[in-house]
């Protein structure tokens, strides 16, 4: 492999050292028949033991939780709009776009490539896991992830995402807020398969004329190799909170070593000369 901090990957967990490992694994969240019923918030909080944000409403959306933090590894946001053109019946409605995010389990996970300790690994699924019991709190992983996706936890210090339910997976289970979607918004499966349906799914809701539909996150070719948790979007990313054009932020790593190299090996140079010219 030349490259493995930047570009397409395919055989990602391969490229981890898994000798035979399992088809890759993702989530495919098509938000075009969400409903915001937040079963899959509450499934991830009782399979995962995560300590609940309390009641209280953001007052921006009929949303408690606010974004994806260190107690929050699904969240559903609710975005309130004018409706377009083909949602719009006339009477000049508004629509509410749902929208379930969770970490993308990146190609190229930034998060893991900053650990200093280990704790962030990959499975042989191809996801990105945090071992809690390794962290140690210095949160290189939360300023490095483009998404602002993993969160330390205030009272213990360590960092949380979530492990796309890494224990169920081993026993042959989906996830629990795949498992707990009623609508199939959320879609867990081998990360091929999810990528063709969602392009089927994509072309036939183009073929019924909403034409902002769009896939985020399935391009290989993007700024972090792809993502393992992509969604089917039905406006702009950044309308939902997600980057437009997301880049994993150790992709200039090579190059940066190359120059502080050369600049090191330059000042060097420079006291040998001056030590030199002395004598
Ligand atoms: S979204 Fe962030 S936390 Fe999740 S794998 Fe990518 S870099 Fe890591
Ligand atoms: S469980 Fe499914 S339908 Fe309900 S909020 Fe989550 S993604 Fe949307």
């Amino acid at each position: 492999m030349t490259n493995s901090l930047f570009g397409p990957l395919h055989d990602v967990a391969e490229e981890a050292g898994y000798a035979d490992p399992p088809e890759r694994a993702g989530f495919f969240t098509d938000t075009s028949v969400c409903i915001g019923c937040k079963a899959c918030e509450v499934a991830c909080k009782e399979w995962n033991a995560i300590p609940e944000d309390g009641y209280a409403l953001t007052g921006m959306s009929y949303d408690n939780t606010g974004a994806l933090g260190a107690s929050t590894w699904r969240h559903v946001a609710f975005i309130e709009q004018s409706a377009p053109r083909e949602v719009d019946q006339g009477d000049g409605a508004s629509r509410w776009l749902m929208a379930s995010d969770v970490c993308k389990h990146c190609t190229h996970a930034a998060c893991l490539d900053v650990c200093p300790t280990g704790a962030l690994f990959r499975t042989e699924f191809a996801t990105v896991v945090v071992q809690q019991d390794i962290c140690n709190g210095c949160a290189y992983c939360v300023s490095a992830c483009p998404y602002g996706v993993i969160d330390r936890r205030e009272d213990d210090g360590r960092a949380w995402k979530c492990t796309m339910c890494y224990d169920r997976l081993g026993d042959g289970m989906e996830p629990a807020c795949a498992k707990a979607c009623p609508t199939d918004s959320i879609q867990y499966g081998p990360l091929d398969e999810l990528r063709e349906r969602a392009r089927e799914r994509l072309g036939d809701l183009h073929d019924q004329g909403v034409t902002e539909a769009r896939l985020y996150g399935e391009d290989e070719n993007d700024g972090v190799g792809g993502d393992g948790a992509f969604f089917l979007l039905l406006d702009e990313p950044e309308t939902y909170g997600l980057p437009p054009d997301p880049v994993v932020t150790t992709r200039d790593l090579p190059a940066m070593w190359k120059w502080a190299g050369g600049a090191a090996a330059a000042l060097a140079g420079c006291v040998a000369v001056s030590f030199l010219g002395r004598r």
